[in-house]
Order: C-alpha cells, then structure tokens, then sequence
C-alpha cells in the first residue's frame, strides 16, 4: 500500500490501543538505485523484490543521491523521510567501532528510518537529510564481520546504531539474510531493537540462538505521544511474546530483549511504566531468555537543534536548566537528568524487574 501523506503514521499511533491494530507497513513515495548498487547481485536482488511491490525504482546516473532538499528543512525532512535510497556502504564502514554498553561491534545494514520519533536518537548520529539508505553490498559488510571476531570468545554485533532494521524487512529481505549469517556462526552473536511488529517472516528461519532479538517499549503517553509512524505499544508487546513462545507454540523461540527507552519521569510516571510492566507479565508468562536496557532520555546541542527543526512542534521536554550535564571522552556535553531524579528513576525500575522477571538480567541502567 502507498503512502499517501507523510503523517499516516502518526495518525496511526493515536488510534486506541485496545484493537493490538498491526503497523501499516512503510512504503517509500520515491525509490533510487546508484549504478555501482546495481551492480551487486543483492543490489539486483532488492531491485525486483521492491519492483514486486509496485513501487518504481530510479537508476541514478552517477553514485550520488540528488533531489532530497526541499525549500525549508521541513521540507528537506518530508522529501527525505519518503526516499529510499539502495547505496553501496562506503569503505569507511568496514572499519567497525566498539559500541558499549550494547554490544562489542557495531555495523549497519542500512542508514535511517521511516519512522518518525520526536527524540530520535539518528538526529545526533547522521548528517544531511533523513533518507533511508540500504546498503547493497551487504555480502562483503557481513564477510567483514570475522575480521573483529574474539578468538574463542563470544563477540556481539549490534545492527540497529543507525536504522530500525525490521522496520525495512518487507521491502528488504536483509534481517532474514543477517540472522540466518550468525546463525551459522561459532561464536558471533547479532542483536538489534525494533519499534516494529511484523515478526512473521522471521519466526520459522534458522537463528540457531545466535540473533537477540529486542524490541523497544515505553510508557503508553511518551509512544503515543513521541512516536510517530511506529507500531503500538500492544502490537510490540504481542511481537515480543510471539517472537520468546517455544517453536511448538508457534513461536520464534528467540532470546529476547526489552529495550526501555528513552524513560522519562512524565507526570505520573510510575503508574504509567507500572501499567506498562503490568501488559509484560501478562503476555511473558512464561519462562524465556530475557535481558533489559535501561536508557534515560538525554540530548545534546547538536540533537536538539536538528530535532526542533524536524519536529519545531514537539512536545519532547529538552530544558537545559532542569537537566544535569556529562561531558563524552571528545569534550561534548550531553543534558541528562539530575543525579535524584535518576536514583529515583533507576531504584524503580530495578525492583520492577526483579520482582517481576527475576530470570531476568538488566544489562545496564544509563
Ligand atoms: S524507530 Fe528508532 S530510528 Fe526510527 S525514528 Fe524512532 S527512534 Fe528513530
């Protein structure tokens, strides 16, 4: 199905949530491939497969994407936001970087998303206009991947830095290729977080235990609010407990992730994220390999005046005078809650889980 208008997601995210209604899925308005992608044969590949969705796709005449700035930057985000762009990953992007806390390695299938998150976290990674690039050399990114392997040691892979892969899956097919790669692999294992729900195609393939598949939740007033163009709070959760059930329940029997973020003391937080962990034990009743992340909202100068230009509306909180600073190993400075209001938030969240998942692990509180 087209999309017609840039905010049909967020339309779609303030319907009520009683309907676990599953997210639309994202189809590009335009479509471009750069020569060299083409010649690649997944470049070939995601060439028919998103010409077998209906969709036009555009030879460029040379390796650059032209035709993404509008007049104002609202409308440089709206042209680019509507873009797919099929590229070649760029030499510089075989060279990994550590990204702890998540995992040992990052690297990336693709470069932006469709969604449209008002404290997004890309708008303090990438430059330029917001289109979503897909990389067609995805065979060499993937090869490159032993080059960082830990000698007998597991090595963790984090795919979700700089895009929502599942969110690209349908026009894709490189989540499925990715998971069945590490599922064949030793002692590598991927992880990526999701907004999304469209699990089906990946519930039957062979992950041999080696993908984490996480999703990202947070109280129901911030995604209704906050999260535009993705799918709703039930429909994540519906995913998750989908994605954990053992094969013959019809599930993935994937290890699993909840990734809570970005958590923010909203007026009556407690009652909001406690009706939030009360949906997670109701639909994880059962036992399953499960971790959490726990990630206070923060942002920068940098993030700040690229989201108000995206978003000049938005109601996200970014009052510097009510926020702490931290200052990065590069001298940047970073707002994030005061020390009390973080205590308080962590103390919260920690019993919850314990009381509630005691299986589970809390990889970190940030
Ligand atoms: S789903 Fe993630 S990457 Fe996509 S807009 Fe929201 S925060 Fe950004």
């Amino acid at each position: 199905m087209q999309t017609t208008d840039i905010f049909d997601g967020i339309k779609e995210a303030f319907l009520p949530e009683s309907d676990y209604k599953p997210y639309k899925l994202w189809m590009p308005k335009r479509v471009v491939i750069t020569p060299d992608a083409l010649k690649e044969s997944y470049g070939q590949e995601l060439y028919e497969r998103i010409t077998g969705h209906g969709l036009h796709v555009e030879i460029m005449k040379n390796n650059r994407i032209t035709g993404l700035r509008g007049a104002t930057e609202r409308e440089t985000y709206k042209i680019a936001k509507n873009t797919l762009a099929i590229v070649n990953a760029p030499p510089s992007t075989f060279n990994l970087r550590p990204i702890p806390p998540s995992a040992d390695w990052q690297f990336h299938l693709a470069e932006g998303c469709p969604a449209h998150c008002q404290y997004c976290y890309l708008a303090g990674s990438l430059s330029g206009p917001p289109a979503i690039r897909v990389f067609a050399n995805l065979p060499s990114i993937l090869n490159n991947l032993h080059r960082f392997e830990r000698l007998n040691q597991h090595t963790t892979f984090e795919a979700s830095c700089y895009t929502d892969p599942l969110s690209l899956e349908h026009l894709t097919g490189g989540l499925e290729k990715t998971i069945k790669f590490f599922g064949e692999k030793e002692n590598s294992y991927l992880r990526f977080v999701t907004k999304f729900d469209a699990i089906q195609p990946l519930l039957n393939i062979p992950h041999n235990g080696h993908t984490r598949f996480r999703i990202s939740l947070n109280a129901e007033p911030v995604a209704k609010r906050l999260e535009g163009g993705t799918a709703s709070v039930p429909a994540r959760i519906k995913a998750l407990r989908k994605l954990a059930q053992p094969k013959e329940a019809g599930g993935g029997n994937y290890p699993i992730g909840i990734v809570l973020a970005p958590i923010m003391p909203i007026p009556d937080w407690k009652e909001h994220y406690t009706s939030l962990f009360d949906q997670l034990s109701a639909n994880l009743d059962f036992n399953c390999d499960l971790t959490f992340e726990l990630i206070s909202h923060r942002f920068t100068p940098g993030s700040k005046d690229v989201l108000m230009e995206w978003y000049p509306n938005t109601s996200l909180e970014m009052d510097e005078a009510s926020r702490a600073t931290k200052t990065n190993k590069f001298g940047g400075t970073k707002y994030v809650y005061t020390k009390e209001v973080m205590k308080e938030l962590k103390t919260f969240f920690e019993q919850q889980i314990a009381m509630r998942f005691p299986q589970a692990s809390i990889l970190y509180w940030t």
